[in-house]
């Protein structure tokens, strides 16, 4: 049966080659042909023989992802629902900043972890994506976003339906190079619980011979689930870590996220910190201000206590929202939460939400389209 071979890193694609009988080194052939000229047709792979490529066509073939709905936020973020092929869904969102072109992706559908604040875990897991579906957000957003989605009549937010396909004649022409400068892990699903394809994906991501992307310029976002931390601390791949912290206090984040009450603060910060050392790269925090919930003295300070001689970087996010316990933090919290971090000479990066008004937001994927 043939295989999809965008679920292939280079490697793996070498030794599926020779065990099919092909030289080794048409791996690297084809991956330059899909990931950097990105041709999906073997007949247009020319510099491989005419037979080694009809074996090629009868062994693999290339997925494509349909998109459903795109849709644009003032801000100019893109959200994407993609159909996949079991009729799940997944989204992903482009966030466009001065130079900087960030794809959030989805890794997979659901999440198990149900973070309060988050409504892509209300639903639970659904399954884990494939290598392939993952990369395939990529490649198919990489392929639109120099297009402008159809204005719908009445003046109403722009959208795009119907399938879309990248270069099925073999053309490249068209696709903004380098477009995307960032990847971030931080969509639907918790990247570490799927953390075999996650790891497959970002080694095409930074294949050489294909993409090229650089691996600081990936980011993987999690909620702290120490066993994979160790294990990506192992792998070394180089790429950036952000774990999702919201309180310094164990009670507080427990009732945030579940998920301290199996791996808590202290012994997460353990191993974050062995990351860092390991990968020489601070780990960053993001810390989402709720109103009345996380913002108090008392809560700046055990934040200082928690991360002071640790190798990182903070984002303070305030809650732009309101939906249950969590609300809107005041101006007023905001600045003084800022104030205690900068008297303690903590670093860190106020920033805002993107694309609420199309629920695109951090912890907003899943709500309408699932
Ligand atoms: S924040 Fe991340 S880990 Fe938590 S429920 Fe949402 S997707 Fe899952």
């Amino acid at each position: 049966m043939a295989e999809d071979i965008k679920n292939y890193t280079l490697s793996e694609l070498k030794n599926a080659l020779s065990s099919k009988g092909f030289a080794p080194y048409c791996a690297g052939q084809v991956f330059n042909w899909i990931y950097a000229k990105r041709i999906e047709n073997f007949d247009l792979m020319t510099d491989i023989s005419k037979g080694t490529r009809d074996s090629l066509s009868e062994n693999f073939y290339f997925s494509k992802l349909k998109i459903s709905k795109r849709e644009v936020s003032l801000d100019k973020t893109e959200k994407f629902l993609f159909e996949l092929n079991d009729g799940a869904s997944i989204e992903s969102v482009f966030i466009p900043e001065n130079n900087r072109r960030t794809l959030c992706l989805s890794s997979q559908v659901g999440c198990k972890y149900g973070c309060k604040f988050c409504i892509s875990g209300t639903r639970g897991l659904k399954r884990n994506l494939a290598a392939s579906e993952i990369v395939n957000q990529y490649l198919t957003i990489s392929d639109l976003i120099g297009r402008k989605p159809e204005p719908r009549s009445g003046g109403a937010t722009p959208r795009f339906d119907g399938a879309l396909r990248h270069q099925s004649t073999g053309c490249a022409r068209g696709i903004p190079e380098k477009a995307i400068t960032n990847v971030v892990f931080m969509g639907i699903g918790e990247p570490l619980d799927n953390f075999e394809m996650t790891v497959k994906a970002i080694r095409i991501f930074t294949e050489h011979k294909g993409l090229n992307f650089s691996k600081r310029r990936i980011s993987i976002s999690t909620c702290g689930i120490i066993p994979q931390i160790e294990q990506l601390s192992l792998l070394k791949l180089g790429v950036k870590l952000s774990v999702s912290l919201h309180s310094a206090d164990d009670k507080i984040r427990s009732k945030i996220m579940p998920v301290n009450s199996k791996y808590p603060l202290g012994e997460l910060m353990k191993v974050l910190r062995n990351f860092s050392e390991s990968e020489k790269y601070p780990v960053t925090f993001e810390y989402a201000l709720f109103g009345s919930l996380n913002t108090s003295k008392l809560d700046a300070q055990k934040l200082i206590r928690l991360l002071r001689g640790t190798n990182c970087k903070i984002n303070l996010i305030p809650y732009n929202a309101s939906q249950g316990d969590f609300k809107q933090p005041a101006p007023s919290e905001v600045e003084d939460f800022c104030k205690e971090l900068e008297n303690a000479g903590l670093f860190y990066t106020l920033r805002k939400s993107r694309g609420q008004d199309i629920h695109a937001a951090c912890g907003q994927l899943y709500a309408l389209w699932g």
